[in-house]
């Protein structure tokens, strides 16, 4: 029997894979087509991709397939800036620039590819999932390779299967429409020189057009100009009502469309294809020990680049749980965090989406003026600076609620050690991690740790560490001297001095199981805290 059993592997199932195989997990991923999708569909992705990447050790493949780029800027019918969320010379908390491009197969493949490392996963391609049944043990999962049927059984089946997905319709759960379907024409070109942007103004100093993404909402034509990697460039257009996919696919409309941006620079047209843009949302992400993730559980227009991103972030939500959970560490009744804790973030986002997505695609050009003078009003009274302000802190589900800074995702400074200048991951190695500050907190972090032993916490000293002051600011920020981070880089809690609270917030909110050593956690804990004292006496 697999401990998880993934349906899918695009993206978000591939990396869906590899996590829960990193965790020791034995995985089976299966998808019924042989190769990846071979057109790019996502171009973008953000610095907690990249956090996740490096997590599960592949960012050293995908760092020379990305090109690193500077957020957004949305110009109104006038041609001039009404919104701008850029992060040239901004810090980066996170470690990662906010901001990434690339091309969709490549990273496809080096996320497939990243399985050969685990003996215990197994990569089934040109294999259909036809049904699958549950019952109290496990999942059955009917599969086909052509004429050939068998049937795998699994503990726990993660359903990646994109936004068609069989495993949702097999389940009945329906999609919640947030009422937003707009068509659009998607081009992907191969440039050899600068874009041209037509005369704009306000444009800020620090903005550079060629390594922003540029949404011009002219009601005339609303239209996207993105980096890509390499020379690759993305255009959309939006389709105005009455106009036909088909006529708008040929080559001579959309070398008309690309006329503005592309005279005189060669440059040589990948592909031209018309898309849907919809909000959509599961009603339910879990039925039993079945998950929903990636576009099987969500849709969303692609203004903020964002839809792929939620995927990877279901992604990590679940793997650190199904890990506790089929260990035996956790009770069932972690699992029931996971929509708790994601359903509200995308919603959060894709209502940001769709927002952005109502405002370009407005067709009316006085109600386009309207909205410029309004977006011009809002950055005046300071609206989210980047992109990354739109992306909200877990409010539920797995987190010591109520502490300060609880749900954040954790800050990542590059530090000092014997072997160079690190990124904060690499310098104190992943999963659980409890910093700390002053030798007193520390001391009660370590025993805190043991009395956590099940989770494998890492009690890290955070004065010990050599950064840019990022990391003391965040403690004295909040008011904080531990802060427990979970495996997917958000904060699970903190505490003002002792990290004991955590512990007992962690057995509550994690569902923990007592290990037989261990008769109840409080007791546990005091007496580590008593041994700690006696130490340092
Ligand atoms: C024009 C456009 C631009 C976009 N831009 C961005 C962007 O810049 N950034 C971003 O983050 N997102 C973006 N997105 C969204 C992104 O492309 C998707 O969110 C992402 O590809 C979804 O990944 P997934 O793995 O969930 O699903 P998919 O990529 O659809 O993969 C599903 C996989 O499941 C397999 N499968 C399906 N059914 C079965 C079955 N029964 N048995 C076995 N296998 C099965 C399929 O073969 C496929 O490989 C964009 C989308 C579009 C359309």
């Amino acid at each position: 029997m697999y401990d998880v059993a993934v349906v899918g592997c695009g993206p978000v199932g591939a990396l869906a894979a590899n996590l829960a195989a990193g965790a020791g997990l034995r995985t089976l991923v299966v998808d019924r087509e042989a190769e990846p999708h071979p057109l790019p569909r996502a171009v973008h992705l953000d610095h907690e991709m990249m956090r996740l990447f490096q997590g599960a050790g592949l960012v050293e493949r995908l760092v020379p397939v990305m090109r690193e780029t500077e957020g957004h800027l949305h110009v109104g019918a006038d041609r001039g800036v009404i919104r701008y969320l850029g992060t040239a010379g901004r810090p980066r908390p996170f470690g990662w620039a906010n901001d990434y491009f690339f091309y969709q197969p490549e990273l496809e493949d080096v996320l497939r590819d990243g399985l050969a490392r685990f003996p215990h996963a197994e990569l089934r391609l040109g294999v259909e999932l036809e049904r699958l049944d549950q019952d109290a043990d496990g999942v059955t999962l009917a599969l086909r390779a052509g004429d050939e049927p068998s049937a795998v059984r699994a503990r726990f089946v993660v359903a990646c299967d994109g936004a068609r997905s069989r495993v949702r319709k097999a389940l009945g759960i329906p999609l919640d429409d947030l009422d937003f379907e707009e068509p659009w024409l998607v081009v992907d070109a191969a440039v050899d020189g600068p874009v041209r942007f037509p005369d704009l103004w306000g444009v800020p100093d620090a903005a550079d057009l060629q390594r922003l993404s540029v949404m011009v909402c002219d009601p005339a034509r609303p239209a996207t100009v993105v980096p890509g990697r390499g020379n690759l460039r993305r255009w959309e257009f939006m389709l105005l009502p009455g106009e036909d996919d088909a006529e708008m696919m040929r080559p001579e409309r959309v070398a008309a469309l690309l006329a503005p941006y592309l005279e005189g620079v060669p440059h040589r047209i990948v592909r031209a294809a018309t898309y849907r843009f919809h909000g959509l949302i599961a009603e339910r992400w879990r039925d039993g020990r079945v998950f929903l993730a990636g576009d099987a559980a969500h849709q969303t227009p692609p203004f903020f680049g964002q839809g792929m991103c939620h995927g990877m972030r279901d992604a990590a939500n679940l793997a650190w749980k199904l890990d506790l959970v089929a260990r035996g560490v956790a009770g069932p009744a972690l699992l029931d965090t996971y929509q708790p804790e994601r359903d509200p973030h995308v919603r959060s986002v894709v209502t940001a989406a769709v927002e952005a997505g109502r405002y370009i695609c407005e067709l009316d050009p006085v109600r386009a003026g309207a909205r410029d003078a309004a977006l011009r009003e809002r950055a005046r009274q300071g609206a989210p600076s980047t992109a990354a302000d739109l992306i909200p802190p877990l409010r539920e589900g797995a987190i010591a609620r109520g502490t300060p800074g609880a749900g954040e995702r954790f800050v990542q400074p590059r530090v000092d050690t014997p072997g160079g200048r690190v990124l904060l991951d690499d310098a104190t190695g992943q999963g659980w991690r409890l910093f700390a500050r002053g030798a007193a907190a520390f001391g009660r972090a370590r025993a805190a740790a043991g009395a956590l032993a099940p989770l494998g916490v890492t009690p890290v000293d955070a004065d010990a560490l050599a950064d840019d002051g990022t990391l003391a600011r965040w403690f004295d920020d909040r008011g904080v001297r531990a802060v427990l981070v979970r495996p997917d880089f958000y904060v699970f809690g903190t505490a003002a001095d002792d990290a004991d609270v955590l512990v007992a917030a962690a057995y509550d909110a994690l569902a923990l199981r007592a290990p037989a050593s261990r008769p109840a956690p409080l007791v546990g804990v005091s007496g580590a805290v008593a041994i700690h004292q006696g130490e340092q006496a």
